[in-house]
């Protein structure tokens, strides 16, 4: 194991920080690292493992598809791809799909589209939001507004403007007949686990309607039921013109669509966009697997009420401990514990315990767990803070 770590360090570039366990294998909520000690996974592959690991149905269809063929080209139709986009047009009430390997790529693809919708009425300015993340290619970065993420890139796309996130004023002061497009997480993850308000998301309803601009909605994170609902939109109100998926549509291989409405659906044209891998028929396999599990089994209502009493349990935490927690965000089984302080010295001390969470932001601890997760493992979660809290004698 430790001849891994080495050997990495020295083969690649240095852009990821690892934790120092090297597993073997997952089940459910649970990973196993190679000495057989047991982790429960709260941010299941940064959203991708909305099902947890292991999942037979998706298992299945994998191996059947690859059986048929892996790879065809985009020459030809397949039914994978067909079968999903089916799915996924009609769980979103969108009119047609994109697909990609991935969602920085779906986000470069959803502002090609915005581009070239744009062009004849003369709207060309994306505006982006404060604290927002996209992606890390040179579009999705020139929307991303974190410093972190954008240092010694520049130059980037011209005609994208930052707006304050949830500053409604704000917002209006930066739009008129040029503006093409706001681009925003109704949820930002990497940012925190922030919502929007439902000020904002009104207003951003309002100048849809009011200028003719397209809401494009980055649902990477949120999407496929992971709030309660199939898009976390749907908690605002707000029905976007294009919609970028990822994380959790491949059922963990790589997969990512733009969906766009009535408005976009005759914009793009033959050969005007593409791409060689996008819509790989196994992953789309896996997709519909997903999709079907998620829908057949009920898992957006179980993520919502999983969601309520996780965040139900670490309010009343909050209460026990209001000098270590600043707050609890999120919907469903999407959360965020703002600390006082650093929250990566909290996030180790889960490690050793037992417990993978994700620290994002400094200062929040970030659950993303799979939609299947119990009361059990809640409560295995709480006590287990409660205690490491209780341990640092802050409160
Ligand atoms: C993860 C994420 C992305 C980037 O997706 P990749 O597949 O890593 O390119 C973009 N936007 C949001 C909101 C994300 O969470």
């Amino acid at each position: 194991m430790h001849d891994l770590f080495i050997q990495e360090e020295q083969l690649f570039f240095r852009t990821y920080k690892r934790l120092g366990i090297d597993i073997v294998r997952g089940e459910g909520c649970m990973l196993y690292d190679r000495g057989g000690k047991q982790y429960l996974d709260l941010f299941g592959g940064l959203a991708v493992n909305a099902l947890g690991y292991n999942v037979p149905a998706i298992n299945r269809v994998v191996h059947d598809q690859v059986e048929r063929y892996m790879h065809l080209s985009n020459f030809f139709v397949q039914e994978s791809q067909v079968k999903l986009a089916k799915k996924l047009i009609d769980a979103t009430g969108m009119s047609r799909v994109f697909f990609t390997n991935s969602g920085t790529e779906a986000m470069e693809g959803a502002i090609k589209l915005a581009r070239k919708w744009g062009k004849n009425g003369g709207k060309k300015v994306l505006v982006g939001l404060s604290n927002s993340f996209h992606g890390r290619t040179m579009g999705s970065l020139s929307l991303t507004e974190r410093a972190k993420y954008r240092e010694g890139y520049e130059p980037f796309l011209p005609n994208i403007i930052h707006v304050q996130f949830n500053d409604v004023t704000g917002l209006r002061s930066h739009i008129d007949a040029s503006t093409l497009g706001i681009v925003f997480e109704p949820i930002q993850g990497e940012g925190g686990v922030h919502p929007i308000t439902s000020e904002f998301a009104h207003e951003l309803v309002t100048l849809q309607k009011e200028f003719g601009l397209l809401l494009i909605a980055d649902e990477i994170q949120t999407g496929i039921g992971r709030t309660g609902r199939f898009l976390a939109c749907e908690h605002f109100g707000i029905r976007p013109d294009v919609v970028i998926l990822a994380k959790a549509i491949g059922g963990g291989l790589p997969l990512g669509a733009f969906l766009g409405n009535h408005r976009v659906a005759e914009t793009f044209t033959y050969g005007v966009h593409g791409s060689t891998f996008g819509g790989n028929p196994v992953s789309c396999a896996a997709g519909c697997a997903v999709i079907d599990t998620i829908l057949g089994d009920g898992l957006v209502t179980q993520a919502a009420a999983i969601g309520d009493y996780l965040v139900s349990s670490l309010n009343a935490m909050k209460e026990m401990f209001p000098r270590s927690i600043k707050v609890v965000r999120g919907l469903g089984c999407m959360i965020g514990v703002e600390l006082t302080s650093d929250a990566q010295p909290v996030v180790d001390e889960l490690l050793t315990r037992g417990i993978l969470a994700n620290c994002t932001n400094t200062t929040v601890i970030r659950l993303l767990p799979p939609y299947t997760v119990t009361r059990d493992h809640c409560d295995f979660f709480a006590s287990t803070l409660s205690d490491i809290l209780k341990g640092r004698g802050t409160d």
